[in-house]
Parts: C-alpha cells; structure tokens; sequence
C-alpha cells in the first residue's frame, strides 16, 4: 500500500506534471496522462492496481514513475512518516543565537523617501562613542555563549536612518571591529555590510571601507525618473545624480559594488532601463531586491505578481552575468541543495539583534521607530537570548511552525518573508506577509520548470 503524501503538490504544464514534495523538493516530471493513476494513491492504493490499469506498455514506465515518487517522499509507506518530516523540522527551531547584528547608526537621514519605514518617526539622533562599543561588546558576549556556533559566519551591518550621517562613529568601529577580529573575540569570518543612500561617501570614506572589506550596498531604484519617484533630499531635491557619483566612489576605490534596489511602481513598469541601470551604469556585483512596504496602501493591486516577475526575470539575467541576487538565491539554494529554509530573516530565527541609536536592543530594525520588540538595551549584562520571550517568539516565526503555510508549495523554500511586513499588514508577525508569499509561490513553480528545462537542454 502506498499513499500520496499531504506535502505533495503538482504544476501543471501539459503535457507535463511535476509533482514535488514541499518539504524534500525533488521534482519528478511525469506525462500528464499518467497523472490519474497517481492521484488515484490519495487516500492509499496499491502499486499492483495501478499497474493492471494501463496498458502494457505504459507498464514499464509507470512502475519506474513510481519508485521515483517513492524516493522523493511524494508516495509514501504510512501517513505517519508526514508527521515524521514536519516534526523534525519543527524540533530545530527555538533556538535564538545572534549570527547578526545591525547597528543603527543614526536615525537621521539627509533623504526623505516616500516609502521609508523609519521616516524620522520619534527621533533619537545619532548613536554615541560608547553606546557604539558597548553594543559591539554586547554582541561579542552573546556569541562568545555558545562556542559551537562562535566560529560560524558572523554579519554586522551598518544601518540608519543613513549610517554615514554619523561617519565619526561607523569610522571607530571598524578599527574596534577589526581588534576584536585579531583578539578572537569576533570570528575571523566576520562579514561587514553598510546599507546607504551613497550621497555622503567621499573618497576617503570608501579607502576606508574596502580597507576594512565593508560589503556596500547603495539604493538605487532604476534611472533617474524610478529613483526620483520616491527618493528625494529633505529640502524636495532630486538625489539621482548624488547617488551615481557614490556607485563612482566605490568603482574607482575598486570595491565590488552592491545595490538595493526597492521595486517601486516606477521601477517595475520599465524592466530593461531599470536593469540597463543596475548592469551597464552602476557595473553592480551584487544586489537585493526589496519588495515594497505596503502598510500605506500606495502600490497597485498587481503589483505582488508584477514585482515577483519582474525578480524572476532579472535573475535570469544576473545568473548569466555572475550577479548575485539575494533575494531569490536563498530560495533558488534551498531548492538546489533540498535543505529546508526556514526563515527568510536575520530576525526570524532569533538570529539577529539591532542596536538602536539610543542603546536599546531589539530583534527587528523595522520596529526600531516605535521600539517594539526591544527588550533589553546595551546596559543589560544579564541578558539571555536564550530564554528572552521576545527572542523566543521569533526563534519560532516560521512557515514551518505557521497552520496557514502547512499546505502551501513554498513550505521548504520560502522563509516566511518580512514578519513587520505581516504586523503592520495584518496586525501580527504571525500573519503573512502577502507581498511575499506571490514571490515566494511564483520563484518555486519558475525553480521547477526551469530545472526541466535544464535537464532537455543538457
Ligand atoms: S522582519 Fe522584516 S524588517 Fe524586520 S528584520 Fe526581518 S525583513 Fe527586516
Ligand atoms: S509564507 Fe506564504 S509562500 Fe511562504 S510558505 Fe507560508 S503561505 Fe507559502
């Protein structure tokens, strides 16, 4: 007796079926035709039945769809073994440990972007000298708790408001950064990110990042009509040209250079300027995608689909050109490797703390305005990760830990998206973030077609 998983799922493009198991993601593609006999496993059936119902030679390759089912977990010996499944993925959450660290530099920002979630709300300046080095010995505690971990990538990021607003500070942590890194009290894998508008860099300044390998990522939006939309200083001017002249800064300081890129409605509506943008001009290395926040009602109503698309269609791209998009590679790796992606943020997981300009520590830096889910502050020498309420609740924010997700095809690749997104959407980080979950949909069917297609071209 055999029974049709409650992970299997199935797409369609005749005359094809792909069936794939959500969580152990190995697609088997069989002949639409064929599709009946194995719907016909749903509440159990055995494989002889099957057989004697088509026609002999059609037997052969039935038989041979079957195992493959089989050792892709679609068909399976006992219901039991779904429970099984989820139940181990389950089991390894809950377990907070910070791989992450954002340090809000400042509050304040030069630019005043429409569709920016800090927007200067409840302003607490910049970050000092000492609440600076007090959240880098903070974050060097935690991760010193648990010595198996302490080795693995760590990932500080520099984040504002903009985080060159308070260069003065950013400047001495690097040295700080780079002594503890020597002293063993950072891993040697430490990886620095910056987020930034790119108006303030200098050539200085960018001598001094890639000294200290600090990963750059500018935002841009597209050309100069995209990025104006949304983007402008606080006095109303256009920022575009300001923007270009820091990709310039880091190309002629030679760092490889990164972009986030938020998909407004204006970058999306004309895909080959917007990447004519990214590719030619700004000679990007790497780039994420953020979706945008929707809280305020602002985007159209295809905008999910149109976004998602316009990501897949870029990463297409990229993929051609070595450029690493972030967004959908987790996605496309957890695909690849079958390895379960259970969240899709530093957050989720309770693998993140954010230091806010005031030295309030909290686990999202999406709340670091109205500073929910800040429990404790760099002060706190007392402070435990591991049975901190707030860190323990989002340790379990998952698809996998979600009942609305457990039916859904993106169970094993998708990360559960942008928990604030959910809260300021829905009204809880529990709910979903729909934005994402068309991404997160529309990104698995393309991963599994685009597999086939690889497997005739080859
Ligand atoms: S929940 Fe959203 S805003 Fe918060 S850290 Fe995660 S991705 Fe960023
Ligand atoms: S968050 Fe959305 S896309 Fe992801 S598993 Fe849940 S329902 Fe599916």
């Amino acid at each position: 007796m055999l029974y049709l998983s409650r992970y299997a799922c199935f797409f369609n493009r005749s005359p094809t079926i792909a069936c794939y198991h959500s969580l152990r993601m190995m697609p088997v593609y069989i002949p639409e035709t064929l599709f009946p006999l194995i719907k016909n496993f749903e509440s159990g059936n055995c494989v002889e039945v099957q057989i004697s119902l088509v026609d002999s030679d059609k037997k052969e390759e039935l038989l041979k769809i079957i195992e493959a089912l089989k050792e892709a977990r679609i068909l399976i010996k006992d219901p039991a073994e779904d429970e099984k499944a989820i139940d181990y993925f389950k089991n390894l959450l809950g377990k907070p440990y910070p791989h992450l660290a954002y340090f809000i530099l400042t509050d304040e920002c030069n630019f005043r972007c429409k569709y920016c979630f800090v927007k200067n709300q409840n302003p607490s300046g910049k970050m000092t000298m000492d609440i600076a080095m007090k959240g880098l010995d903070f974050f060097c505690k935690l991760i010193q708790e648990d010595s198996k971990q302490f080795d693995l990538e760590k990932t500080i990021v520099f984040y504002g408001g903009e985080p060159l607003v308070n260069w003065t500070v950013l400047n001495a942590l690097l040295d700080k950064i780079r002594l503890l890194i020597e002293n063993g009290k950072l891993p040697k894998k430490t990886t620095l990110n910056m987020v930034t508008n790119g108006s303030l860099l200098t050539y200085e300044i960018a001598k001094k990042l890639k000294n200290h390998n600090v990963q750059v990522s500018i935002s841009i939006d597209g050309d100069d009509s995209a990025t104006n939309t949304n983007r402008v200083y606080a006095n109303g001017m256009p920022v575009y040209q300001d923007i270009k002249r820091g990709f310039q800064i880091c190309k002629d300081a030679g760092m490889n250079i990164g972009a986030s890129c938020t998909l407004s409605e204006a970058s999306i509506s004309d895909f080959d300027k917007t990447m004519h943008v990214l590719l030619d001009e700004c000679e990007i290395t790497n780039l994420g995608f953020n979706l945008i926040i929707t809280g305020d009602g602002k985007t159209n109503k295809e905008y999910n689909e149109r976004a998602a698309k316009f990501i897949i269609d870029a990463f297409k791209i990229f993929r051609k050109k070595g450029v690493y998009e972030d967004r959908i590679m987790r996605k496309a790796n957890a695909f690849v490797n079958r390895t379960v992606w259970p969240f899709d943020c530093g957050a989720t997981g309770g693998n993140q703390i954010v230091v806010a300009p005031d030295g309030d520590i909290g686990v999202c830096h999406g709340f670091t305005p109205q500073k929910k889910y800040f429990p404790t502050n760099v002060y706190d020498n007392n402070f435990d990760i591991k049975t901190d309420a707030t860190f323990a609740e989002w340790s379990m924010r998952s698809p996998i830990n979600m009942p609305e997700c457990q039916n859904c095809p993106a169970l094993g690749i998708c990360g559960g998206g942008c928990p604030f997104q959910a809260e300021i959407e829905e009204g809880s980080i529990w709910a979903l973030d729909k934005r994402f979950c068309v991404h997160a949909k529309m990104t698995l069917e393309w991963l599994i077609w685009d597999l086939l297609d690889q497997m005739q071209t080859t």
